[in-house]
Formats: C-alpha cells, structure tokens, sequence
C-alpha cells in the first residue's frame, strides 16, 4: 500500500510514521525545503507539545466533541508514550504544558526525523501540491512546478494559513474542497489584539498578570495570565487565549483586572489607607503596581492632575480608582494578521469526515489531519496535541487494508 501525506507538519509526520510502522510504503511532500518548520517555532522554541490535562472544553470550532474518538483512541497519555519510546525525556510545568526535558523544541523534531528515517518514510521537499484527482482507485498528485506522484491512499495535512513563513499557506484548503469538502470562515487566532491605544502608549513593555475578560457580541471569554502592553494594543498568554472572539466582532472590548486576587471592598479599604500628603498622584500606586501603570489608571479614572497629593483625593475618586483597577476597559479594533496568529480558527467543516478513522465521507481513501480541519485549540500544547492525534488516527486507518479490497 502506497500512502502520499500532503505536508511534512505536526500531524502529517505522526500520520507518516504510524503509516509506515503498520507496513505502509509512505511518502510526504512537503512544499518546504524541509520538514517541521513550525515544530522548531513552537512554544517560543520549547515546543509545548501536549497538555497533560487537554480535554474537548479546550478546543473550539463548529462541533469540538468531534475529537472526542481522538480523546478515547490516541490522546496525551498515549503522545507521552510515543515520545518517551523515541528517546525523549519530557518535563511538565505549571497548568499542565509538557515540554521536551532539553527544553528544545528541535529534539522534538529530531527523534521525530530519526523514526522516519528507520522507517524509511520518503521525503520529498520543494513539492508544493497544486491538486489532486482520484482515477479509478488511485490518487494522482500534481505539483505546482509540473511534477506527478501516483498513491493508493493520501493523508492531507497541509495544516491551515497561520504563520505562513513557517509552510502553512492555506493551499490545502481549495484541495479539500475540490473533493466536495466545505470550509467554514477562517480568521487568525492565539494573536496579538489591537485596541485604542491613546492611553496605554506609555505602556509599551509592561507586562503584568491580569484576569483578561473579552466581551463580544453576546459571548465572553475570561483568562488569567500574562499580559503585555505592546504600541498596537496587547499581547501575552492571557490575550492569546481570548484572542478567538475577537474575530468578526467590531464591537468587541477588553476589560483587565489588575488586582484579581484582592477583591473590591478590601481595595477599596487599601487605597483609603494609603492616602497621605507625603504621596502626589504619581507616586500613590507606588509599591503596589507599576508605577507607569499607575499613572495610566488615575487617568483612566479621571482622578487628576498627577501634582495633587494624595490626602486630597476624595472617597469618590477612591471608587473610581477601585472600579479603573479592577476593570481597566480598551475598545477591540482587531487582531494582528496571520503572520502572527499561531492558529487557524475554522477550517474543513467536521461534519464529512469520520472521527474514528479522519478519512473523507465524500472521498474514500482520502484522510484530512490536525489544522487544516474546523478544530483549533486553547494556547498551551492543546494545538499540537491534536496534530498528533489525528495524525495518528489516520495514519493507522490509511494504512489498514480494506477487508473487501
Ligand atoms: C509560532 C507558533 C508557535 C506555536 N506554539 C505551539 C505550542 O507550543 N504548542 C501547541 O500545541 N501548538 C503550538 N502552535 C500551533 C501548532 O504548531 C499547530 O497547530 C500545528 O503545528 C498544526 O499541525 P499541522 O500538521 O496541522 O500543520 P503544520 O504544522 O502547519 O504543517 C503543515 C505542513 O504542510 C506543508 N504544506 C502546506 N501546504 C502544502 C502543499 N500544498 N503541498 C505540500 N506541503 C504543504 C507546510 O509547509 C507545513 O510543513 C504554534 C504555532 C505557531 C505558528
């Protein structure tokens, strides 16, 4: 059996070497000058590649429970295996992300390179393919430049248009759909968000913990982490992980706590007490958050001018420092592109693919992996676990023979 898979990724190098240890003769094509490019970006080079508590509650897209056969069949326990018989050391730090022990993301691809080659998993690079037609039983796959592969089976792992510069142009899309295959509204997400920014310029650099509330439309999305004051609005952990509703939704805004664990009556009670004619305006956040940070909340609470000393400012003004603290608003104006976005939201609609096997409803033969698919993760190693598991769903499917065949 002569499996092709489209795009040597994440999900397409578990499906290659699944493939190939169930007996299958594989090869991937890859339109890169080399395979896992993406891989190497991964968790600012650390590459976070499970989260040892991934469950569906983490995924998104028009039907997430579509991992669920994934969760039951090859999911986090089953990835630290797989690595760990490959040689791999891992460690896993706070909230459940797993690492490599070297904390580099190229030994993850490393072990991964050195199983396809025992494997003996062809690899064809600068292979960008254009399209692929299924004669009688067999998949022809033609590439940009004019060149032909023939196989019985093709694994498309193409993943979606996030971080084009790392392979993933989103060519993968029109291929799927050229068998039938729909493809619902894309938009970048675990990206930067762009907000006003009269205010917060003075910040650019900060970083600070925050409890990050996005509200839009009718829906929220609430994350505790880091966030970063960058000249275009935020960044961060945090950020990228409320950074999915912000797609579409002009009217979208997003309130910070900067004091979440201190609630509203006992802040309230601490600022009172730190009002003294020893301390100005400027300097009464001072030993408590940042100071620049301070100068931005009087403002934002309209509790000025910065000369004033503190012994003036009234219960009033005290309120409103309390409510600008705890819920610092900035207007949405968009997202980063997707040049900065590390994930695909949307994608091949679920409903035509089998979940126990990834293969296509509409074509047989034919399986779809990781990204390129309606199914986009949480920041923090859910991504790349779905990679792995659909690559090796369908890895393991292409490469069983049919029992009528
Ligand atoms: C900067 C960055 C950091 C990230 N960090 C993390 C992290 O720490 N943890 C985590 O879980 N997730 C992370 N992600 C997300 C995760 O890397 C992806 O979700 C995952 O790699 C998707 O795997 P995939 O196989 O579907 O697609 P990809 O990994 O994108 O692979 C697709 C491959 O197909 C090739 N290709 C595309 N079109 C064609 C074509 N027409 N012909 C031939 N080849 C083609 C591409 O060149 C590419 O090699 C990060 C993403 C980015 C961009």
């Amino acid at each position: 059996m002569e499996i092709a898979v489209i795009g040597g990724g994440a999900s397409g190098i578990l499906a290659a070497i699944t493939a190939a240890r169930n007996g299958a003769k594989v090869t991937i094509y890859e339109r890169c000058d080399r395979i896992g490019r993406k891989i190497l970006a991964t968790g600012n080079g650390r590459c976070n590649y499970t989260n040892v508590n991934a469950g569906v509650g983490n995924y998104h897209g028009k039907n997430p429970e579509f991992i669920n056969d994934a969760i039951n069949n090859f999911w986090t326990i089953e990835t630290n295996s797989f690595f760990a018989e490959l040689g791999m050391l891992t460690k896993v730090e706070e909230n459940g992300k797993a690492f490599p022990y070297s904390l580099q993301a190229s030994a993850v691809l490393d072990v991964l390179r050195y199983e396809l080659e025992r494997l003996c998993v062809n690899i064809v690079t600068e292979f960008e393919v254009e399209n692929i037609i299924k004669e009688k039983n067999r998949f022809s796959i033609k590439s940009y430049s004019g060149m032909k592969a023939y196989a019985d089976k093709v694994i498309l792992s193409t993943g979606g248009k996030a971080s084009p510069s790392l392979g993933s142009n989103g060519s993968g899309y029109q291929i799927a759909q050229s068998f039938g295959h729909k493809l619902s509204k894309l938009y970048p997400s675990l990206v930067q968000i762009k907000t006003e920014t009269d205010l917060i310029k003075s910040l650019k650099g900060i970083k600070l913990d925050a409890n990050v509330l996005l509200e839009a439309k009718n829906k929220k999305s609430i994350y505790f982490g880091e966030v970063l004051f960058t000249d275009y609005g935020l960044s961060g952990p945090a950020i990228f992980n409320v950074s999915r509703l912000c797609a579409d939704n002009i009217d979208a805004s997003v309130t910070l706590d900067i004091l979440p664990e201190i609630d509203n009556e006992e802040l309230y009670e601490i600022l009172k007490s730190r009002r003294t004619e020893y301390r100005n305006l400027e300097t009464f956040f001072v030993g408590m958050i940042n100071k620049k940070v301070g100068m931005v909340i009087m403002k934002y609470a309209k509790v000025l001018p910065f000369s004033r000393t503190s012994d003036t400012i009234s219960d009033d003004e005290i309120k409103r420092l309390c409510d600008a603290l705890k819920g610092f608003k900035l207007k949405v104006t968009g997202t980063m592109s997707w040049n900065n976005a590390q994930v695909t939201a949307g994608g091949i609609l679920t409903d035509d693919i089998n979940s126990l096997t990834m293969e296509s409803r509409l074509c047989e033969g034919l399986y779809l992996t990781g990204e390129i698919l309606d199914i986009d993760g949480d920041c923090g190693g859910y991504n790349l676990q779905w990679a792995w598991s659909s690559g090796y769903i369908a890895g393991l499917n292409a490469s069983k023979e049919r029992e009528n065949a």
